[in-house]
């Protein structure tokens, strides 16, 4: 990493989770882009049962529980998150249907081939995309559905500081087709696979964080840590207008063989 700005890896996970406490999304994405991914999946009815990995405070669950019948789990790791998730729910009146707990998606508690759907939008990176493919796969149903967001190259070759910058945060980055293959060979036909538009970086994403970093260094004033983080989340921004035709996310939409 260059002088001053922290590796991801280096920072605080309080003050990390903290602050993505205090925006609607932790990640890039967009209610559109939830039902584009949705619109693939067949077959849902009231009973089915479908899983939001690392779902965060749920701005992507709610989407999803609007238009999507069934029972919805979300598992995060983090306790505010799931608070969060839970009381965004009550306010749209679907706690009967949508509940958030508190689990890590590598230690799943469900039972072997009973989920309809599994969903994960940018998070699977926490534990790597080959090893989420793999593992999630007993719990589905035989013909049940994986949709998943993923941190994804754009072209074979790109710049070293975005290389550099993403072996630092991710190395699991990949291209589509190499993804494709991961998701086939762990057993699923892929049906999808699309790009996340600019807007749901910048609009839904990064525009409504330049306040966010504000508000919350006011907040924090004089504590250092907090000051690295921002720092770190505002390089980030950066590479991200600067090479944001090398790299992005993609959906992959695969179904159970
Ligand atoms: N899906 C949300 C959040 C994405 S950010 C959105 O798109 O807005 C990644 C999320 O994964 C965070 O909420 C983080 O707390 C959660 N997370 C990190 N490690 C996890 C793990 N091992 N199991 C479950 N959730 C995890």
């Amino acid at each position: 990493m260059s002088d001053n700005i922290k590796s991801i890896r280096e920072l605080d996970l309080e003050i990390i989770v903290e602050y993505y406490s205090t925006v609607k999304r932790q990640g890039p994405g967009s209610p559109d882009i939830t039902l584009k991914a949705l619109s693939f999946i067949e077959g849902l009815t009231e009973s089915s049962q479908i899983v939001d990995l690392g779902c965060g405070s749920g701005g992507q669950t709610m989407v999803l529980a609007q238009d999507a019948p069934g029972q919805i789990t979300g598992i995060d790791l983090f306790p505010q998150f799931v608070d969060l998730f839970n009381a965004n729910a009550k306010a749209l009146n679907l706690q009967n249907r949508v509940k958030g707990e508190l689990g890590s998606m590598d230690n799943l508690h469900f039972q072997e081939e009973s989920l309809d759907l599994i969903w994960c939008e940018g998070a699977i990176y926490n534990i790597g995309f080959e090893k989420g493919m793999k593992y999630w796969h007993r719990f589905l149903k035989p013909g049940g559905y994986l949709a998943v967001s993923e941190a994804t190259w754009f072209t074979d070759k790109r710049p070293a500081e975005i290389q550099d910058f993403w072996m630092d945060a991710y190395p699991g980055i990949d291209t589509i087709s190499h993804k494709l293959e991961q998701m086939q060979s762990a057993g699923y036909f892929p049906i999808a696979a699309f790009m996340l538009p600019e807007k749901c970086w910048i609009k839904h994403f990064y525009e409504p964080q330049i306040k966010a970093h504000e508000d919350f260094l006011r907040k924090n004033a004089g504590n250092r840590a907090v000051e690295d983080f921002i720092k770190n989340q505002q390089h980030e921004m950066e590479l991200y207008y600067k090479y944001k035709q090398y790299y992005g996310y993609a959906f992959f939409i695969g179904k159970k063989m």
